[in-house]
């Protein structure tokens, strides 16, 4: 098998006994180690510490060559497979390691025409990217949302490579995550903006995971991300040479084969509501041209093998393109469930213990952890039972007001430079409280 194939394979869901585990090795940006000396290094450090439970990171090392060149070592993403965390036997396990290097220039904003204007039609980064570092995993949903779209994503780049013909199997790049219909009162009416299901940062924290677990077959990734919103507000009345202007770009990148290219289109719905106003006439009839442009040029570009579509959209029922429609891919993104609430609130909590603001630093219990010792209250349980309560009472709120939360509870009832967590969970529960009269208030107004 050559190389590029066992490591697309090497990404797929295993079938056998042994687990397949994946190690990021996040290498420092001032290293130049070759990645084989990295990997046998991080080989050594795996051997020494056989068990670990579920994902773990280590960021300290006493290997003088990690010290130098590492930032850290993480298991990753075996609580996906598992679904708890669990010891796992690293021995009996088929290890995957995965050397990366951080791109920290941050996004080059693809402006195309007057450059005063705020206006960016499009995003860029090279991949992995400083700035979507750790974004998959504070991404948190309950059933197998993530892994089931990084194997479908997976198998997808493993036939393109292998030029599996899509006339006798039917299979395309095109992903499409969807959200809450935007004629839902509880999510039109929030105060906080339109429902923040984690669909757009999903969509770019997968272009990074599959950057760093592809990185021996493609070199490195290509991000573009396509703002069809702006760009109809501005381009309407202007030519459709923009559009080429920015798919000739997008071609550049696709033209180099190490290059692994994820074209992002936030509110694909746009492009739909677009092209329906030119034909009831009441857009100008450049608009039909440009948006003619769009939706070919995309087509053109989602038959190259290392171009990957992902798409995103509020409102499925009004999208009738075609590319989105013939999706392979069509998920749907709903807001966390109180156990997803729960995790989104320890990780909000953990970070805070980390950098003091809560203090003492104090262990919470897991749900997993309360279910075992049958939610009976006790000194150790009582923090996390009340942590508990306020997932439940925090049902219906997306995960962009939950993570915007802990910073109210602070801003509007805390204000000390550190607070136990136990006054922290009693601010908690009062914020998420003031959410639901907000709430209440805007609707009874409308
Ligand atoms: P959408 O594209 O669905 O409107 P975004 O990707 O813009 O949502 O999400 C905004 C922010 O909300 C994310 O960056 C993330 O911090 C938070 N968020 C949304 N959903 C979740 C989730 N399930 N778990 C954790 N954070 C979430």
């Amino acid at each position: 098998m050559d190389e590029a194939a066992g490591d697309l394979k090497q990404a797929l869901p295993n079938f056998n006994d042994s687990l397949q585990v994946h190690v990021e090795v996040h290498q420092k940006s001032s290293s130049t180690a070759k990645t084989e000396n990295v990997t046998a290094h991080v080989m050594q450090l795996l051997n020494r510490h056989s068990i670990v439970f579920g994902d773990y990171t280590w960021t300290e090392f006493d290997d003088p060559l990690l010290v130098k060149n590492v930032n850290s070592v993480a298991v990753v993403d075996t609580e996906l497979k598992l679904k708890d965390r669990k010891p796992i036997d690293l021995e009996k396990c088929n290890i995957c390691i995965h050397v990366f290097q951080l791109n920290e220039e941050g996004p080059s904003a693809e402006n195309l025409e007057d450059e005063s204007e705020e206006l960016v039609a499009a995003n860029h980064w090279l991949l992995p990217a400083v700035d979507f570092h750790r974004l998959w995993e504070s991404l948190i949903y309950d059933s197998e949302i993530k892994s089931n779209l990084l194997d479908y994503v997976t198998t997808t780049l493993l036939f393109s490579d292998k030029n599996v013909d899509s006339n006798l199997i039917a299979w395309n790049r095109v992903v499409l995550l969807h959200g809450i219909p935007l004629n839902n009162p509880i999510f039109t009416c929030h105060p906080l903006g339109p429902p923040g299901t984690g669909k757009t940062s999903l969509c770019k924290a997968l272009a990074q995971k599959l950057s760093i677990r592809l990185s021996s077959r493609y070199r490195y990734g290509q991000l573009v991300e396509i703002n069809s919103h702006s760009l109809f507000s501005k381009w309407f009345s202007e030519s459709g040479k923009l559009v080429t202007k920015m798919f000739q770009k997008i071609h550049e990148l696709i033209d180099d084969k190490d290059a692994l290219v994820f074209v992002l289109i936030d509110e694909v719905e746009s492009l739909t509501a677009a092209r329906s106003a030119s034909s009831a006439g009441t857009e100008p009839s450049d608009a039909i041209r440009v948006v003619n442009a769009v939706l070919t040029q995309i087509d053109h570009i989602r038959r190259y093998p290392n171009v990957v579509i992902l798409t995103t959209s509020n409102i499925t029922e009004k999208i009738d393109l075609a590319f989105v429609d013939r999706a392979d891919i069509k998920q749907y993104i709903g807001p966390p469930s109180p156990a997803a609430i729960f995790n989104i609130y320890i990780s909000c909590i953990e970070e805070l213990m980390k950098r003091q603001i809560i203090y003492p630093r104090q262990q919470l219990l897991t749900l997993r952890d309360l279910e075992m010792i049958g939610y009976v209250e006790n000194n150790i349980s009582k923090l996390s039972l009340l942590l508990n309560d306020i997932s439940r009472k925090s049902e219906g709120l997306s995960g962009r007001v939950l993570r915007k939360l802990p910073f109210l509870a602070h801003a509007l009832f805390i204000q000390s430079p550190t607070v136990t967590v136990e006054k922290f969970l009693e601010a908690l529960l009062l914020a998420v409280e003031k959410q639901f009269e907000e709430r209440k208030t805007l609707m009874e107004s409308t």
